[in-house]
């Protein structure tokens, strides 16, 4: 039985009836890591592992909520001091608390859901459950909230009732996720833009190291505090630099000696990767896949270099991916552990998983996980 057809069993089981099924997708960042608090760009897509809800008003002032994955079930109210223990259902409960404070309108209603995104990974698995209630709310109560708005629910969601100051991009993936499509996101004005993604030959798999170094949350509060340094350096020539992204990389140079050479090297690749997220975006729609791949390539190298936030484990994988001629390989997401992605020719693919799989294992003592990805849907209703 699919996932679709557990959910729909038990939720007749439960509440006696059927209700409308939703579903929204976790997400990848194929270029521009470290760019979103620099004012720069994004350039996520939503891929075909999600979740699925299904959903019927009850008529009360309660939501019911059976967590398939979990296996279990939670009642709770719509006021703020009903917020439920369990964590998975304060996703939901965040979600409606969002939408209210927006002046939607929520009532209570039945759900179960499941979801096949891998938790904690780096595909923003909460995005998924948060965007997938925030979308169907606004369809049920029929609120008119507009999807940018959808997005920023899922991630006052994370701010105010799961202790996660993230920023936009997952959500904003999730719900804006199209088939066959990446899209490149502002991070400064918030605009955005599609883009074709669709690698006929290739495979987009991510190989989950599964090791997570305690350095990360230091670490990126010092990345930071280096670009803002290197960007009030540049400003005092340039006043019209606000963030980093607006540097040209000339005007870098003109401070070199103003500012420690740390910060030097953090602002060099932040520059160098807001015109490689350009750069990408101009291969994509000429199918130049093969450049893609360099700029892949020469993200790592500047994540492990120059922004130092890599480590043995993904350089690793990225060393392997080069000599196994994977057209494109980089660390995806903040650093320290997580995944590599990976873009790599059909013809390749079963080659390169297995060295990765055996020689990993072989060094680290422990099995990588591998994730095919295809760029897909996000939020919507099941038909
Ligand atoms: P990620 O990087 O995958 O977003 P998070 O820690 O932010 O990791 O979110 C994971 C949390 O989201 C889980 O602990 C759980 O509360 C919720 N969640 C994600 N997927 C599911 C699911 N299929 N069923 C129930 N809860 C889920
Ligand atoms: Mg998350």
């Amino acid at each position: 039985m699919d996932m679709k057809e557990r959910i729909q069993e038990k939720f007749r089981t439960l509440y006696g009836t059927d209700g409308q099924l939703f579903a929204s997708a976790g997400r990848i960042n194929l270029i521009g890591e470290h760019t979103d608090y620099n004012g720069g760009y994004v350039f996520p897509g939503a891929i075909d592992c999600g979740i699925v809800a299904e959903i019927k008003l009850n008529g009360t002032s309660k939501v019911h909520a059976y967590s398939l994955d979990y296996d279990e079930y939670v009642e709770f109210g719509l006021e703020e001091s009903d917020k439920p223990s369990q964590s998975w259902a304060s996703y939901i409960f965040g979600v409606c608390r969002e939408t209210i404070k927006r002046g939607g309108k929520v009532e209570g209603f039945n759900t179960v859901f499941a979801g096949d995104v891998p938790l904690g990974a780096g595909l923003s698995s909460s995005a998924a459950l948060e965007s997938t209630f925030a979308f169907a709310i606004n369809y049920l109560f029929d609120n008119g909230i507009d999807k940018f708005e959808l997005a920023k629910i899922g991630q006052s969601t994370e701010h105010n009732y799961c202790g996660v100051k993230c920023g936009i991009m997952d959500q904003f993936a999730s719900v804006f996720g199209k088939k066959g499509s990446l899209i490149r996101l502002n991070c400064k004005t918030l605009e955005y833009k599609y883009f074709p993604f669709n690698p006929e030959g290739y495979k987009l798999v991510l190989i989950d190291s599964c090791v997570k170094h305690e350095l990360a949350s230091s670490a990126y509060n010092k990345r930071r505090a280096s670009c803002e340094n290197a960007a009030a350096a540049i400003r005092k020539n340039h006043p019209e630099v606000e963030f980093l992204s607006d540097a040209k990389r000339v005007w870098l140079d003109e401070v070199r000696d103003q500012i420690p050479e740390e910060d030097f090297l953090r602002a060099e690749y932040v520059i160098g990767e807001v015109q490689r997220v350009l750069d990408v975006c101009d291969a994509l729609e000429r199918g130049d896949y093969e450049t893609v791949g360099e700029m892949m390539y020469q993200t790592h190298f500047g994540l492990s270099r120059l922004y130092e936030v890599s480590c043995e484990e993904l350089d690793f994988l990225n060393k392997l991916a080069r000599k196994y001629d994977v057209t494109g390989s980089r660390v995806m997401g903040g650093g320290f552990g997580g995944c590599t992605i990976n873009l790599v020719k059909d013809e390749l693919y079963e080659g390169f998983i297995s060295a990765a799989v055996d020689q990993f294992t072989e060094k680290f003592g422990h099995a990588p996980k591998i994730y095919n990805v295809v760029i897909s849907d996000g939020a919507r209703l099941l038909q």
